[in-house]
């Protein structure tokens, strides 16, 4: 099949890399002509241009540009497209996609591959990433059930684990694992930097550890993520972000009324709680 990747970095390159191990043709468009030819020397497209009438031959385009980018690239793209051409995204929030980007093309399906690494680009692209990974698909009751028997006969031999849910599911649950998490991380460091006795401040750097690297790790990250997800899934992050305010306040009270026994009750739960999420 010929395979269309629009955004030639870490998750475009990356499904460039398999589908093309899988036999398939692909094609690839990126901005910049250096990226085309990294992507052709590495390996994860058979031709590649910063051109998009390339696109003209796909039969399934995967739209793996930043979200920023994301709906300027889809108007300037469609008009390439063959009428049949299956166009889907892989971006890390779908409400904004399906309210945005579907309404251009009406053989569009709403996908989110949930694996990643800390780098970016087409050099940070590898193999044999979305192997055991989510990969969620947010079909509407637009979506045409044979693109999304398309798309699936896609990228199930990437060995992913295929969930479907409704846009707005995703983005809540992707706030409550990935991007709540980003900003209380965010905040933790934030209220240390505010700490107004510069000795106690350094003795605490000195002293940071194991458990300081795990909870600062995704708050000391890339700013430009956690700008897009407070700006491409507000809704749901600032009603998680309410949600924990909520739930640390009522830490805050346990504490300052030394209510021993019911934070004891509430820190038995959490330690329940966490399996149900992710094992160690
Ligand atoms: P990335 O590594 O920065 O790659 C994006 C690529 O898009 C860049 O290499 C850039 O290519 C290209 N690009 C930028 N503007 C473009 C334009 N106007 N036209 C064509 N190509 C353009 O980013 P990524 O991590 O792969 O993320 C891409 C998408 O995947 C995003 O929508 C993100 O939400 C989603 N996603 C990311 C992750 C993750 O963990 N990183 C996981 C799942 C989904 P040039 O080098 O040519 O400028």
């Amino acid at each position: 099949m010929n395979i269309g990747i629009v955004g030639l970095g870490l998750i475009g390159g990356s499904l460039g890399l398999d589908l093309r191990t899988l036999g398939h043709r692909v094609l690839g468009v990126s901005r910049q002509v250096q990226t085309c030819e990294r992507a052709i020397v590495r390996g994860a497209v058979d031709e590649a241009s910063v051109d998009l009438r390339l696109m003209q031959q796909a039969e399934v385009v995967f739209l793996c540009t930043p979200l920023g980018v994301m709906e300027a690239t889809v108007k300037d793209l469609v008009p390439h497209l063959a009428a049949t051409t299956v166009l889907t995204d892989v971006g890390s929030v779908k409400g904004w996609v399906m309210r945005t980007i579907a309404p251009h093309w009406s053989n569009f399906v709403g996908g989110h591959p949930m694996a990643g690494t800390a780098e970016s680009g087409i050099e940070a692209a590898k193999p044999n990433l979305f192997v055991n990974c989510p990969y969620v698909l947010t079909p509407t009751a637009e979506t045409p059930a044979v693109a999304v028997q398309q798309v699936e006969a896609l990228i199930r031999p990437l060995r992913v684990r295929l969930v479907h849910c409704q846009p707005e599911e995703h983005d809540q649950a992707v706030a409550w694992i990935s991007h709540l998490p980003v900003m209380i991380s965010a905040s933790l460091l934030a209220a240390c930097q505010n700490e107004s006795d510069s000795k106690v401040l350094n003795l605490a750097k000195a002293l940071a550890s194991s458990g300081f690297r795990d909870t600062s790790r995704v708050g000391g990250g890339n700013p430009e993520l956690g700008m897009m997800m407070a700006q491409y899934n507000t809704e749901a992050l600032v009603r998680s972000l309410h949600a924990y305010r909520d739930t640390l306040a009522q830490f805050i009270s346990q504490i300052e009324q030394q209510d021993w026994e019911a934070l004891h009750t509430t820190l038995l739960q959490t330690q329940q709680f966490r399996p149900t999420f992710i094992k160690d």
